[in-house]
């Protein structure tokens, strides 16, 4: 695709620092497992864990279109790494930037920028995922402030963070009408990191079960109003969705860049230029649709149906076109040498996290339907 100069060059930098910094340590995070915990560092020292925040808050006051490309790029070369940034920065950032009071912007977003902690958010829960509205955490309020209790589960970074989103009920009997968002800082006593998730990839991201036991929050941890909690977490999904299809698009043009390399100085058979011509076709649609979504979102307007369409694309794309790629290579390409093996692997919470493909299945059908009945 064509793109603008200041996109030609952000991506060329963008590459080029991927490469010498966040590469090397991939492998080794994949196979061991230690948090990226020096990845994340390199990205902080960048500007790039407040990428789409004006500089007056600590970002660096770029787009949602920059902001997408550096998380392709960071997941193109390490997913692990991708992930806890595009869940910093859209899921545990987003919400203060749009929806927080003037005080907890300035007072929580250049921390975050500036990498002093990560910033998480805390929606699923044991008993709640695809259905959000169904969350059985409580909020209680005081005169000294709100007394949450209840517990998330596989919420990514959380061992590592120093805030977390907590949504909450205020009174169950409303159902979703009755969710709060807080911020809740991970210092206040009755927060606790109960256990952490061995997964099938994305070794070097945290993800962890949290416990809130009788934690007193203070009144003006409340993220924008009472009672508004739904409608903030959805807003914010649909923002989140843009950066996973980013990370997705990462590990497709990881399975095309693999597939590149391997054919190179080697003769193909008919069935082999089938595969890299194919995969990357669907990887440029991957990239027009996230490149699309962001494109809107940095207008301004609210884009749930072409974030579904980015996160649909881009993560079934990834997974497809890693085994695809391992297909068309042959044995060698699971092998741990094989950089799309290991995406092959890291690429299945793509179609899983900030709503399945199911779930973005159907909103897209609402969506659709709803157009057509507005434009006749
Ligand atoms: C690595 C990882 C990181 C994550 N990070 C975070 C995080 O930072 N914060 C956070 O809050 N959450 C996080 N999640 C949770 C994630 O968003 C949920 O797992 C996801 O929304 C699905 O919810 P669930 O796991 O409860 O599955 P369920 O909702 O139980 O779904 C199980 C299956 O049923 C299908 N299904 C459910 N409802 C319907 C329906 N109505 N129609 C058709 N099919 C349906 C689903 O598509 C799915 O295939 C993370 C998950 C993982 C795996």
């Amino acid at each position: 695709m064509i793109l603008a100069d200041q996109y030609v060059r952000f991506k060329r930098e963008a590459r080029a620092f991927c490469r010498e910094v966040i590469e090397p340590r991939a492998t080794m995070h994949d196979l061991t497992g230690p948090f990226v915990k020096e990845n994340v560092q390199a990205l902080a020292e960048r500007g790039w864990l407040g990428i789409p925040w004006p500089k007056e808050l600590g970002g660096m006051g770029l787009d949602y279109q920059s902001y997408a490309m550096a998380v392709e790029e960071v997941s193109r070369v390490c997913a692990s790494t991708g992930l806890t940034m595009a869940a910093h920065t859209s899921l545990g950032t987003y919400p203060i930037y749009k929806f927080g009071s003037t005080e907890q912007k300035e007072k929580y977003i250049p921390r975050l920028a500036r990498g002093a902690y990560l910033g998480v958010f805390g929606l699923t829960e044991p008993n709640a995922g695809s259905d959000a509205a169904g969350i059985e955490s409580t909020a209680r309020k005081t005169e000294q402030g709100y007394v949450i209790n209840g517990s998330k589960r596989f919420i990514t970074s959380a061992s590592y963070a120093g805030t977390v989103i907590v949504a909450a009920s205020l009174d169950r009997k409303l159902g979703r009408k009755g969710i709060t968002c807080f911020i809740v800082e991970t210092a206040t006593p009755g927060f606790k990191v109960a256990s952490v998730e061995h997964k099938l990839g994305l070794k070097g991201s945290d993800t962890a079960e949290l416990v809130f036991e009788d934690m007193l929050v203070p009144l003006n941890s409340v993220l924008g109003k009472e009672y508004d909690g739904y409608r903030i977490f959805m807003e914010t999904l649909d923002g989140g969705r843009i950066s996973i299809g980013a990370f997705c698009l990462g590990m497709a043009q990881c399975a095309l860049d693999t597939m590149i390399t391997w054919f190179n100085d080697r003769e193909m058979t008919q069935l082999q230029s089938k595969a890299l011509a194919d995969v990357a076709v669907q990887v440029e649609a991957a990239r027009l649709l996230v490149y699309n979504a962001a494109q809107i979102k940095d207008t301004g307007v609210r884009v749930d149906k072409e974030c579904a369409f980015a996160k649909l694309f881009a993560s079934e794309t990834a997974m497809w076109a890693c085994g695809v790629a391992i297909d068309a290579i042959g044995p060698l390409a699971i092998t741990d040498d094989m950089p799309v093996a290991r995406a092959y692997r890291d690429a299945k919470l793509g179609e899983i996290g900030e709503g399945t493909s199911e779930v973005m299945r159907m909103i897209i059908a609402k969506d659709v339907l709803k157009e057509a009945k507005e434009s006749c």
